[in-house]
């Protein structure tokens, strides 16, 4: 990779707002830095929209509501699917782009262009598949019809963590249900959404339909949208406090909400388990995305009788990663995003320590520039440790003994979160069992990734309402009408 590949890619990236289908700067004029987390270096400079330009975003999504809601759904599909073979056709630029705002390997990086192309496939699919009824009411005296309806103007806001896939992930079944949005990405990855913002209007993408907002002043900007009473409804992917905050704006307008929050997601081994499965899924439950994923594995409940060599095994893979720039050959662990990260994992360990945890491996910071974190092992984690309670968004592997299954379930279950879970066993009933005792929203058994653009993904308690993905994911953007008709065969 060399740097002047590098240089000239930053280079093609828009730094302006996209309002009303054309790029233009902040109001103000003010400039929002991003940064290489791997290096600490400014990378680029995109506008920094003040709360009029937010509002303006909200003007464009409301003007382009109407044309494209009543656009034919075969229309809106196809421009999806262009947009489909755009990202697939710029994944190496947008692979790239995602690891130098990022910081993700670049592996890594790949797969997520992958994963997030898939949502515009897939909604580009279930466009024309949006389907009412037509029943006899039971007296016979009527007929009911159900229809679908796009719910609206549509606010959407990202985090930095999957900067491609959480966008299209809401993107993509906002437009297919024909709502039209406003994009409001993280400010430490808006490059990503800005260069697909670009793929959408290539492909053919009428103006206002999507608009992006990127902003460093969040909270006033995202307060001015939601309190807007032309808004109809948010879509936040984010933590739990923030989400909160964003909820309680939202009831003020009665807002349609679709939030994906925090996890804090159990992975549980039982003495019966594949441990080379085992072992292989919590490497990539827990380190994929260097730790920061909603759905990243936060505590591993295992079975006493092979929780020592279950952790040998995880500390032996854990010492053979590389860690690094994401840009460089063969690098498994890149930076966390910031330095607050760092500092974060730093005393989650820390605390675990000094409350009696074996530190197997890593543990602290690593003296070099940009926010690295060493990959972590953690055993015999005592009941209490800010680590079992927190979402750790690190790569520090957390293991907890249990001896008994409802004890397994008690443990896991003992969290106001409830995304994800992971389960290792190769006891079909007790999978089943577990599949009914474990209160989360997804499930892996016997596996440690879940992410699926046609599973419904989605969280229970405090990891957030409604689902993304799958069949479910359109009807996040639909409105249903119910209309009732006299029977007409009756004698008028
Ligand atoms: P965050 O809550 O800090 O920020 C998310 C988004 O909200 C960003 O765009 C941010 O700019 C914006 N924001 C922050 N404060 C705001 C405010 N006061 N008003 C309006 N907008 C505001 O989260 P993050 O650090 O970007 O992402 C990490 C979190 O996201 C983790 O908790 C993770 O679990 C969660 N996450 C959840 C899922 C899921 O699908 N459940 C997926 C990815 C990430």
């Amino acid at each position: 990779m060399t740097e002047s590949r590098e240089t000239t890619l930053l280079a093609t990236v828009p730094d302006r707002l996209f309002v009303g289908g054309r790029w233009r700067p902040a109001q103000d004029g003010a400039v929002l830095g991003v940064d290489d987390p791997s290096t600490g270096e400014r990378i680029k400079d995109v506008a920094d929209a003040t709360v009029a330009d937010g509002v303006a975003a909200l003007d464009s999504a409301c003007d382009a509501f109407p044309t494209w809601a009543a656009t034919p759904a075969r229309q809106r599909a196809e421009i999806l699917r262009r947009a489909f073979e755009l990202v697939r056709e710029r994944a190496d630029d947008l692979a790239l782009l995602m690891t130098l705002e990022m910081g993700k390997p670049l592996a890594e990086a790949r797969g997520e262009v992958a994963y997030g192309a898939e949502f515009l496939r897939w909604f580009s699919e279930e466009a024309p598949r949006v389907q009412g009824r037509y029943d006899p009411n039971p007296q016979g005296t009527g007929r009911m019809i159900v229809t679908q309806h796009p719910v609206g103007p549509c606010f959407l806001v990202t985090p930095w963590n999957f900067p491609l896939a959480m966008a299209t992930r809401k993107i993509a079944p906002a437009l297919a249900a024909g709502c039209t949005v406003v994009v409001k990405p993280a400010g430490l990855t808006p490059l990503t959404t800005l260069f697909l913002a670009r793929i959408l209007e290539d492909a053919g993408l009428p103006a206002g339909v999507v608009n992006v907002v990127t902003t460093s002043r969040t909270a006033p900007v995202s307060e001015a949208i939601l309190r807007d009473p032309r808004l109809r409804k948010l879509s936040f992917t984010g933590s739990t406090p923030v989400g909160r905050t964003l909820l309680g704006q939202a009831a003020g307008g009665v807002l349609r909400t679709s939030m994906e929050l925090g996890g804090n997601a159990p992975f549980v081994v039982f003495d019966d388990a594949d441990l080379d499965r085992a072992v292989d899924g919590a490497i990539a439950a827990k380190f994929r995305n260097i730790g920061q994923a909603c759905t990243a594995a936060n505590r591993f409940v295992v079975h006493r009788s092979v929780a020592e060599e279950f952790a040998r095994r995880v500390t032996e893979r854990v010492r053979a990663f590389r860690t690094g720039r994401g840009t460089e050959e063969g690098v498994t662990i890149g930076p966390l995003i910031d330095d607050r990260a760092v500092a974060k994992a730093g005393a989650l360990v820390d605390d675990a320590v000094a409350r009696g945890a074996t530190l197997r491996t890593g543990g602290a910071a690593i003296d070099r520039p940009g926010s690295f974190f060493a990959a972590t092992v953690l055993s015999d984690v005592a009941p209490g440790s800010e680590i079992l309670r927190e979402e750790i968004f690190g790569p520090v592997l957390a293991i907890v003994p249990f001896d008994d299954e409802d004890e397994a379930v008690r443990i896991a279950n003992d969290t106001e979160y409830g995304l994800v879970s992971y389960v290792y066993t190769r006891d079909l009933s007790r999978g089943q069992r577990l599949i009914e005792r474990l209160d989360t929203g997804m499930m892996g058994l016997n596996v440690g990734v879940v992410s699926d653009a046609a599973a419904p993904f989605g969280g229970w308690k405090q990891s957030g309402l409604g689902r993304e993905g799958g069949a479910e994911g359109i009807h996040e953007y639909l409105q249903t009408k119910y209309t009732l008709t006299p029977d007409p065969f009756a004698a008028s």
